[in-house]
């Protein structure tokens, strides 16, 4: 069995879109979206934008079989059921929320590789309403995070500090992410961790502005194919170090930035 967390992000890491534009813009609503947003927090407007749709008698089966259209990343699929058949331990951590990823997970058959999804509460309310609330209460309190990368509603980092603090002490982190709010995940991971940036997305950005400012070793991927072969490889590679313990000069085989094999033992 792997010592592995495998801690995916959602949007663009797992769906090739972003659930809230996409809803958005596949409903037609992309107009209000764009005049409400510099008034109030993101978060704050999705949870409005529901409440509009169904005002303007959008129901809730609408609202679920518009996000089973969202894409997949090519190979998501496989990736996941192969890392979760390696023993992984698959989680998200993401700022959508757990209606619109339970619907898309639930639809494509993935949803039960996941032992915990972290993320914006999103739920039907006693009036049957579809509402979207913070994950963090960011109204009542000083900020989460000062971090400009991270929004006010969600942290990642917070996440990733408890999931680190309830793991033990041989168990590896791999990160896979495309976005800003990922980047206080990357810089809470440790040295025996791995941070799968989403190349040339704003993550993949910010961690070559300064990389000496990320412990994990970084293995950047550009498309499905590519998560698969590398989050694969990275799990085999734990496992064999944890097979061969006693031999440090292992550690070569997970040096950081070098490129890897291209055949990956299945
Ligand atoms: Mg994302
Ligand atoms: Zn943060």
């Amino acid at each position: 069995m792997a010592g592995v967390v495998a801690i995916f992000d959602f949007d663009k890491t797992i769906i090739d879109c972003d659930s809230d534009n996409w809803l958005v813009d596949e409903m037609g609503a992309t107009e209000l979206f764009d005049l409400l947003l510099p008034t109030m927090p993101w978060n704050s407007l999705m949870d409005r934008m529901m409440r509009e749709l169904q005002l303007q008698g959008r129901t809730i089966e609408e609202i679920a079989d518009c996000l089973k259209r969202a894409p997949l990343i090519p190979n998501i699929a496989s990736a996941i059921t192969n890392a979760h058949a390696l023993g992984c331990d698959l989680r998200i951590v993401s700022d959508a929320n757990t209606f619109f990823i339970q619907t898309i997970l639930k639809h494509h058959g993935l949803l039960e590789y996941f032992s915990e999804i972290n993320t914006n509460p999103g739920f039907v309310d006693e009036q049957g309403m579809l509402r979207i609330l913070p994950y963090h209460d960011f109204k009542s309190c000083l900020p989460v995070c000062d971090l400009e990368s991270c929004p006010p509603n969600m942290c990642k980092g917070r996440v990733i500090e408890r999931i680190k603090a309830s793991l033990d002490g041989n168990k590896r982190i791999i990160y896979l992410g495309d976005g800003k709010g990922d980047y206080c995940s990357s810089l809470n991971l440790r040295e025996q961790d791995f941070m799968m940036p989403r190349k040339n997305y704003p993550v993949w950005d910010l961690i070559c502005s300064d990389p000496s400012l990320i412990k994990a070793k970084i293995h950047a991927w550009s498309d499905g194919e590519e998560l698969e072969s590398t989050l694969l490889h990275l799990t085999h590679t734990v496992s064999y170090l944890e097979d061969n313990i006693h031999d440090e000069s292992n550690d070569l085989f997970i040096s950081g930035f070098g490129p890897l094999p291209i055949s990956v033992p299945h």
